[in-house]
Order: structure tokens, then C-alpha cells, then sequence
């Protein structure tokens, strides 16, 4: 199992999350990526829990400010 973190209060909106894991990840109009089907435990924090972490761990490696953990 994995657990995928978004605290999408830090995310700059850069788009490599969602370059690298279209999958699981896109751009939002108000500029910040999404976890797609993540549970939203505050505005501020998403969770996705997986099978396995997938493309999730590149999207992690890829943020410049680290605001995706991949939990495992
Ligand atoms: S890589 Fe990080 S900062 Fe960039 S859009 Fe994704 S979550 Fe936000």
C-alpha cells in the first residue's frame, strides 16, 4: 500500500506533478495541481491511498517545494 499526501497549500503550481503522473495529477483554475480522487481531510491536505505508488513517487521527486510525500 501506498499513501500519496498533497498539502496543497504549499504547491506552487508549477505542473511537473501533472507532467510526469497525468494519471493522478492535473492543473487547476486556481492554478494548483489536484490528486485526482484524493479524500480532502482540510483544504490544505489531500490523501490518496493506493495499491502501489505508481508514477506518485516521480511527482514527489519532481515538486520543487516537496509538498508530495508518497508514504509507504
Ligand atoms: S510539482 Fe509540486 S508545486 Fe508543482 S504543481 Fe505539483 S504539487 Fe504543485
Amino acid at each position: 500500500m501506498a499513501k500519496v499526501i498533497h498539502m496543497r497549500d504549499i504547491c506552487i503550481g508549477c505542473g511537473a506533478c501533472a507532467a510526469v503522473c497525468p494519471k493522478y495529477w492535473e492543473m487547476k483554475g486556481d492554478g494548483k495541481s489536484h490528486l485526482k480522487g484524493a479524500k480532502m481531510i482540510n483544504p490544505d491536505h489531500f490523501e490518496l491511498v493506493l495499491p502501489n505508488a505508481e508514477c506518485n513517487g516521480d511527482a514527489a521527486s519532481s515538486c520543487p517545494v516537496t509538498c508530495i510525500k508518497v508514504v509507504k
